[in-house]
Parts: C-alpha cells; structure tokens; sequence
C-alpha cells in the first residue's frame, strides 16, 4: 500500500507544495478508513487525489506536509447496467478506460473537455468539470449518482439509494441501480461533497450516469463574426432540447481543438471565423435517420434567423472528426501545443452575461500589449442552458518566464475584477480561494460548521477553501 515518494514530488507548477510524508496507494476502503483514523489520531493532514500522471499540471496538492492518499490504482468496475445506463465505478478508473467497459453495453461516459488520459472519471464529476453534453444534464450532481465515502472521521458512509440495508451485490441483484444522489431520508450528503475538493470525505466508489452511444451522430459548426448570434442560437436549442455536445468557442481556442500533422495552429487560426459553435445531433435507435434529418433541418432553421449557416466542415476540417477527437483522451494538452504554456481563469455566469465578460477581459489583455498573450475563449452551455462555464485562457510561450508572471498576475486581477461583476467562481481553487470566500462571507460560518461535522480534526485536504 505504501508508495515511493520520488515520483509524487513537485507536481505543481507554483512550486507552493510541500513534498509528501509518505505516498499510500490503497487498494479498498478498508485500507482508506485504516489510514485516515491513524492519520486522524495522529492528526496527520492527508492530500487526495485520484487521476494520475502524466503531468498532474495544477495537480491536488498541499502546502503543508501530509501524507498523499492515491487513488489511482482502485480501478474496478463494479457494474454496469445498459437499461438505466448506469455503472458503478472506482476512482482510479479513467475516462478511456470506463467507456472501454461501456462499449460493449451500447453506453459512453459524459465527458468533460479534453480530459487528460488519467483524468478520473470520480475527480472530475466531484469537481464539476463541465460536461460536453448540455441536453442531458439535469441537475448540478449529474452525472453522479449514489457513492461510498469515507469521512474525516474515519466512518464509511453510503449516500442516496446505495443507503439501504444489504450489501452492493444484493442491492444489485434485487435491481436497485443507485440512480438516487440525494439521501438517505431528506439530506443531499453528495451535494456537500462535490466541488469541497476532498476536504470532506474521501468518495471510494461512485455510480455514474452514463450516455446511451447514438445510433448516428452528426456534427457541425456554425461560424460567426460575433457571439450574440452564436449565443441566441444556443439559447434556443437548449430551449427545444436539441442537440448533444455543444459549446461556442473563439478562433484561438478552436483552432488549437482543430489543428493537426497537415496544418499549423496559424493556419488555422487565420482561416477560422471570430468564433464557432459546435453542435452534435445524436439518434437513437428509432429510425435514426428521419431523426438526424429532422433535427439538421431545425437546426438550419434556427441558425438561419440569424442570418447563419451550419456547415459540416470549416477550412477542411470536419465537424465529426473533431467529434471523434473530442470522445479520445489525447496524451497532450491540445492547448500546451508546440511549446505553449496557458493560465487559465474560469466561472459560472448566465449565458446572456457572457459578451460583457469577454468584452472586459479582451480591454485588459489588450491594454498589456507590450506583453504578447493569446487570448481564448471557450463558452460552455450547462445544466441544459441553465447556466454556462466561462473559460478563458492566457497562452504564451513555454520559454518566457516573465510573460508567465504577466499572465498568472493578469488573470489574478481578471479574477477579481470578474468576480465583482458578478462572475460566480464555484470552483475555487488557490488563486481564487482567498477572493471567493470574501465576496460571500455569510456562508464561510456555515462551512466551517459543515466540516466541523465530516471532518472534526481537519485532516482532509487542509488549506484549500476556507479551511
Ligand atoms: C489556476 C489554477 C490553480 C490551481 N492551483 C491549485 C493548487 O495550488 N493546489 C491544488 O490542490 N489545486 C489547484 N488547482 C486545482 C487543480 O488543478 C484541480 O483540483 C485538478 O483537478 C487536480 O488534478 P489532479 O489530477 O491532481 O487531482 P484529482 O485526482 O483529479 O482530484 C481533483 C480534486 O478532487 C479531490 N479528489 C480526488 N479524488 C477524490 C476522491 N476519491 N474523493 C474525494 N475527493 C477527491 C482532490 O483532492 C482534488 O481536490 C488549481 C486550478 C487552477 C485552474
């Protein structure tokens, strides 16, 4: 169980970390609880993470010294059920790795944008990475589902409808399928646990919602020379619960999505329109074909009242393979391309807010014209329009270290300067901690109360959010 400490030094680009005490790679819970109750007695700080290498960028960390608890290796995949597109899942288990397991059940995993190949599937729903598919997701827990945790105080704890009495096979056997987050009885114990960064609890099994695979899928682009059109025709396919994976992109950070061996990221860049949305239209079993003909014409006719087009390709590159690309954790980070570093800066908003955002952030990038950054900008609709994910990225070269500081200090400041216009930052990580917690002072008691309950000594994850 315990692991060398070697590879887990240094993984965060700050440099703020502190090395390891020592590396625990569990293989179950028995093993989790064990180590937390002697963490706990010997108030130890424990730091969780469950994705691995390569390169855990901005990898879970910690400034003070505490023993790393690596999840990576729980990689068993405990169910899978086709009918209610369900599976059961530990949290070493990766995207590639879970819709490998899912293909023979006609299903596929919800993904988030470009996981990296080690990303968790549980780290990454725990965080609230926002999904590709805007249709589906209903509610903020989504795609999860009942799970196992393991709090601070060392007491296991099974959450919505894996509460009941019996054990996961008998559960299994007599149907039930955990597709209930909440409980038991009234209280939303997931709700606590996602997004507070493992300071909590250590989830060591989770159901995930999974996606049936389509019968045909077709994609598309639709370019413009501004995004309000973009943003009404989003608006209004979320409204008619059309479409699959969308998201509206600017030129810089479509083309690094695009760019492949036969064309340079420029040439891309140079060739794309100011911003593209993406579409994929998905049918299912029933007569796919009428379905895809019908939703394609919907979809032009939406996109023709703004004067707008959709298109199956853009400068040669098509829609269904940047699909393709898109459903394939690729081993780079399409936006560290060719010796590019990034910083990025990201938040909730309402979709309408969108363009005063952008409009803000490109005058302050601008206004630092001696230091060259690019600028990018990825709009992704959530909870079925409900909200969207505003991403934006500094890209620079991996060689500057003085436009690295520009860029880490700019979007600092971008940071508070959207956060006080309204820029909602629920996932807020070490740059933004300090800033989020201030402009909402009246919940800090409340948390702080909350993990006086799961977590008494303070062992999870200390120093992140407001504790
Ligand atoms: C600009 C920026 C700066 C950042 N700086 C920091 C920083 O200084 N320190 C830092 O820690 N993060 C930081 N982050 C956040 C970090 O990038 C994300 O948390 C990222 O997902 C970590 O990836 P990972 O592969 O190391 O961890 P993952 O294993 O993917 O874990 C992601 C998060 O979930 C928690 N977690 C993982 N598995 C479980 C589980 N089974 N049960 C409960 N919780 C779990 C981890 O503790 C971590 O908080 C930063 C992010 C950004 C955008």
């Amino acid at each position: 169980m315990a692991a060398p400490i070697a590879a887990y030094a240094g993984a965060h680009a700050t440099g703020s970390e502190a090395e390891p005490l020592a590396v625990h790679k569990p293989q179950d819970v028995e093993q989790i609880q064990a180590l937390i109750k002697r963490c706990r007695a010997a108030k130890t700080p424990i730091t969780t993470f469950s994705s691995s290498g390569p390169g855990r960028r901005r990898g879970a960390t910690s400034s003070r010294k505490s023993v790393f608890l690596d999840l990576s290796a729980m990689k068993r995949v405990f169910h899978i059920d086709a009918q209610d597109a369900v599976a059961v899942i530990e949290p070493g288990v990766t995207f590639a790795e879970l819709d490998a397991a899912l293909a023979p059940h006609g299903l596929r995993t919800f993904k988030p944008l470009a996981p990296r190949p080690g990303k968790s599937v549980i780290a990454s729903y725990l965080e609230r990475e926002p999904i590709l598919n805007v249709k589906e997701q209903w509610d903020v827990l989504d795609p999860l589902g009942a799970a196992e945790v393991v709090f601070g105080t060392g007491e296991t704890f099974h959450t919505g409808s894996a509460a009941a009495p019996g054990t996961m096979d008998e559960h299994w056997r007599a149907g039930m399928r955990y597709l209930t987050a909440m409980g038991p009885v009234g209280t939303d114990f997931m709700r606590v646990l996602q997004g507070a960064q493992g300071t909590l609890g250590v989830v060591t099994w989770a159901a995930v919602f999974c996606e049936r695979r389509p019968t045909i899928e077709k994609s598309y682009f639709i370019g413009a020379e501004e995004i309000e059109p973009l943003i009404q025709i989003c608006s209004e396919l979320n409204y008619r619960r059309l479409g699959g994976a969308m998201f509206i992109m600017d030129r810089s950070e479509m083309a690094l999505l695009m760019v492949d061996a036969a064309n340079s990221y420029q040439d891309v860049a140079d060739q794309l329109p100011a911003w593209v949305l993406f579409v994929s239209l998905a049918a299912a079993a029933e007569f796919p074909q009428d379905q895809i003909s019908y939703e394609a014409a919907d979809l032009a006719a939406i996109a023709a009242k703004q004067d707008l087009m959709p298109v199956t390709s853009l400068r040669g590159v098509a829609a269904d393979d940047v699909r393709t690309r898109l459903e394939t954790s690729s081993s780079h980070d399409h936006r560290a391309a060719a010796g590019r570093a990034y910083r990025e800066l990201f938040f909730l908003t309402q979709i309408d807010r969108a363009p005063g955002f952008i409009a803000r952030v490109k005058a302050r990038v601008q206004s630092g014209a001696s230091t060259p950054m690019r600028l990018g900008v990825y709009l992704q609709p959530r909870l079925q329009g409900r909200n969207c994910h505003l991403e934006f990225t500094l890209g620079y070269g991996a060689a500057a270290p003085r436009v690295a500081q520009m860029a880490a200090l700019t979007a600092t400041a971008l940071a508070e300067e959207c956060a006080k216009a309204g820029g909602l930052f629920s996932r807020p990580y070490a740059p933004w901690t300090k800033m989020a917690f201030e402009n909402h002072q009246a919940l800090v008691p409340f948390l702080r109360h909350t993990k006086q309950m799961f977590d008494p000594d303070g062992i999870l994850n200390p120093g992140r959010l407001c504790f």
